[in-house]
């Protein structure tokens, strides 16, 4: 089997699908790679570093399979050809024409995010991935936007208490965040509805938040709150939100818009020199007053919704990317590397956005 690799085109995407490392261990499973000149350069790796570790630098699309990192153009599909296999996010929930060309172009396609979320497809996890890459940014982000300092602080000056952190929404990325804030020597708190989460935000020495309303979902996500619930929750978090100095937004429920969690008036309450970053501004973010992508200061807080923040770490975001879309080769390729896609197996079939047939 053949794998291509582009570079990628979206506007800030600093990721790559393969890296060296990993094109080496696929030669291993007789899979060979073809590279297309430039495709690790923003990610700092250089083409040399691809052919050195066994890959050669060429024409990616007409590859037996085609791994990509960002959900591809229209441009993008009609270069696959009728036969092929595609691999990468495909936001199946939200643009499902792009599963629908993908199809029509006779192309199997499988989405990273629809890889299930059970132990055994654990590393080819790529939704989890890149979240843990998001959190950590994200308590970065907030740390540099605030005006105080994270951790406590005793000096001949005096003592300068811990900032306290609220965490909203305690997914993979939510608690990245905790820890990485709680490294920093942040007093961290985490909040979320589905109430198993609770112990693994005291495991990463943080609080937990509990405003009694509770709504677990299917697959191991949240389900939509109702209207009662969305209010109660929006009024009882003004309330608790007004002791943070930072407040992390990562809540969401998968093909819909992010739930408001924390309203103009919040963040009205919250003390000037404040931060919230809303990790959810792909999906339209958290907070009322977010802005996707930009920084804006309301009520002397600031409002930060970046996005794509697994990009701005493209080193490793784009290894554990890789090694995601290693563990799916490994199990779409048989050891004498031809493809061998068995439907019958769960994940296989699971993954796949664009029906059985190949
Ligand atoms: P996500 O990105 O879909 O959502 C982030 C968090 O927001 C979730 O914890 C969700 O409960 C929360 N949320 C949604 N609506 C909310 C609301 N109105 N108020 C407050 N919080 C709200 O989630 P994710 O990071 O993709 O992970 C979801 C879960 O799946 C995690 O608990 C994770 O441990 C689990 N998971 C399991 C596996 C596995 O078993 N293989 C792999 C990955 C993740």
């Amino acid at each position: 089997t053949v794998v291509g690799v582009p570079a990628e085109t979206a506007g800030g995407e600093r990721r790559v699908a393969l890296v060296p490392k990993v094109v080496e261990r696929l030669a291993a499973r007789n899979i060979s790679v073809v590279v297309e000149p430039g495709a690790g350069s923003a990610a700092l790796i250089p083409d040399d570093a691809y052919v050195h570790s066994g890959a050669t630098l060429g024409d990616p699309w007409s590859a037996d399979v085609v791994v990509k990192v960002a959900v591809p153009t229209d441009d993008e599909i009609a270069r696959l050809r009728a036969g092929a296999v595609f691999i990468g996010f495909l936001a199946p929930l939200t643009q499902p024409e792009k599963a629908q060309a993908l199809r029509a172009a006779g192309v199997t396609a499988f989405a990273m995010e629809s890889i299930p979320r059970i132990s055994r497809a654990q590393s080819m996890d790529a939704l989890s991935s890149q979240a843990n890459v998001g959190g950590y940014r994200a308590a970065l982000v907030a740390a540099e936007h605030l005006t105080r300092f994270f951790p406590m602080l005793t000096t001949a000056a005096g003592t300068v208490p811990p900032a306290k952190v609220l965490v909203l929404g305690v997914g993979v990325a939510g608690l990245q965040a905790l820890a990485t804030a709680r490294r920093l020597g942040a007093h961290t708190t985490g909040y979320d509805v589905r109430p198993e989460v609770a112990d693994q935000v005291r495991s990463v020495g943080a609080q937990w938040l509990d405003l009694g309303i509770e709504a677990t979902g299917s697959g191991g996500y949240a389900r939509a709150l109702t209207d009662d619930e969305r209010a109660e929750q929006q009024r009882q978090l003004a309330k608790a939100i007004t002791g943070f100095d930072a407040v992390i937004t990562t809540a969401q429920v998968p093909g819909r818009t992010a739930p408001t969690l924390v309203t103009a008036e919040a963040v009205q309450g919250m003390r000037a020199g404040s931060v919230v970053v809303d990790l959810a501004g792909e999906s339209g973010g958290n907070c009322e007053l977010t802005s996707p992508g930009a920084v804006v200061v309301e009520h002397a807080v600031t409002i930060a919704a970046p996005l794509n923040l697994p990009a701005t770490m493209p080193e490793h975001a784009s290894e554990l990317y890789a090694r995601n879309v290693a563990a799916l080769l490994d199990l779409l390729v048989a050891k004498d590397g031809a493809l061998a896609l068995d439907f019958t197996d769960e994940v296989v079939a699971g993954a796949c956005v664009t029906g059985q047939e190949v």
